[in-house]
């Protein structure tokens, strides 16, 4: 089994006070840093992936194939990981290929990873038998990790993170997109405290079954301290507003690091929101998950930009 101590030292990732702009009107809020786990394999990714880089190899696989949007970090971390601990890497990629590539897929493609494109209306069929026997006849015997690395094997290293934080606290709260984190640290908590996933995309209530299910796998146990809060998707995924970058720079200034655009700044925005409408109490303690996300900033510029040159909003 790979000494996954000797690629990262995982205390790197601490937990510290963060302010919020509009203050915190004492809750207790502290970022769980787990975006400094690896620099490239960042965040999340590095606890989903660790396991099954571990399954994968005592499976027999010498390749890993994935999937994800032109601008995934899932992809970025899967190809830097297939480079950093030596097996092949295929990516593909939902819609038509674009040159120059972007800076997300010329890395994974330094490291590497091979890229092939699939439409959108096959991508959403990605989990069906008929997509997935289509992919072993074309690429073989391979390593078929989901969507944005979930399956119930990431749920373990999710956990792992729980196992993590060294201070005393009432909720843990975490950004969600296909739900492998957060169900990895419900699983983690088993039952203790309270937890709140923040969607990143619109219409997340189908998150709560698939949450469920993935829990259930893994620990063989249903839990119920445990809630989605589906009202801070501004939009959809990757989305953005003036508030939403407005709020972003401001953390950013107060707390001497990033929040990335698309997961981890709308769950603070929320919790902020959350605060002073009375939901978090004074005095309670709050840790929200930093899941990392950062390279994906650098596709997000435009975006950014553009709307904060708008002058009608
Ligand atoms: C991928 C990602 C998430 C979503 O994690 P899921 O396990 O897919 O729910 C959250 N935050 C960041 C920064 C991510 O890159």
């Amino acid at each position: 089994m790979i000494d996954f101590e000797k690629y990262s030292d995982e205390r790197i990732c601490v937990t510290v006070p963060v302010t919020l702009p509009g203050g915190n009107n004492d809750v207790k809020v502290f970022m769980k840093r787990t975006d400094l786990v690896h620099p490239v394999i960042s965040g999340n990714k590095w606890y989903k992936m660790k396991y099954n880089i571990v399954e994968m190899q005592k499976q027999g696989f010498d390749t890993l194939l994935t999937f994800g949007g032109a601008y995934s970090n899932h992809i970025h971390a899967a190809a830097h990981a297939g480079k950093l601990f030596g097996f092949k890497t295929i990516g593909l990629i939902r819609g038509e290929e674009h040159l120059p590539l972007n800076a997300t897929l010329q890395s994974a493609v330094n490291n590497g990873m091979k890229l092939h494109y699939v439409d959108r209306t096959t991508f959403r069929k990605r989990e069906t038998n008929e997509f997935l026997n289509s992919v072993k006849g074309k690429f073989g015997d391979v390593y078929i990790l989901p969507v944005g690395g979930t399956n119930t094997v990431a749920l373990k290293g999710c956990a792992e993170i729980i196992d993590q934080i060294d201070i005393d606290y009432d909720y843990i709260c975490s950004a969600s997109g296909s739900g492998g984190t957060f169900a990895g640290l419900v699983a983690g908590l088993q039952g203790d405290k309270k937890a709140i996933a923040f969607p990143a995309l619109k219409g997340g209530k189908f998150l709560e079954k698939v949450i469920y299910g993935l829990v259930f796998d893994y620990t063989g146990k249903s839990f119920n301290n445990w809630e989605l809060n589906t009202d801070y998707h501004f939009g959809g995924f990757a989305k953005l507003s003036r508030e939403l970058i407005e709020f972003t720079h401001e953390f950013n200034k107060l707390n001497n690091f990033e929040l990335d655009y698309i997961y981890t700044n709308k769950m603070m925005l929320g919790i902020a929101d959350l605060i002073r409408k009375g939901f978090f109490k004074s005095g309670e303690t709050i840790i929200a998950i930093h899941s990392g996300g950062l390279q994906g900033n650098i596709g997000m510029k435009e975006k950014v930009q553009k709307i904060l040159g708008r002058k009608d909003q």
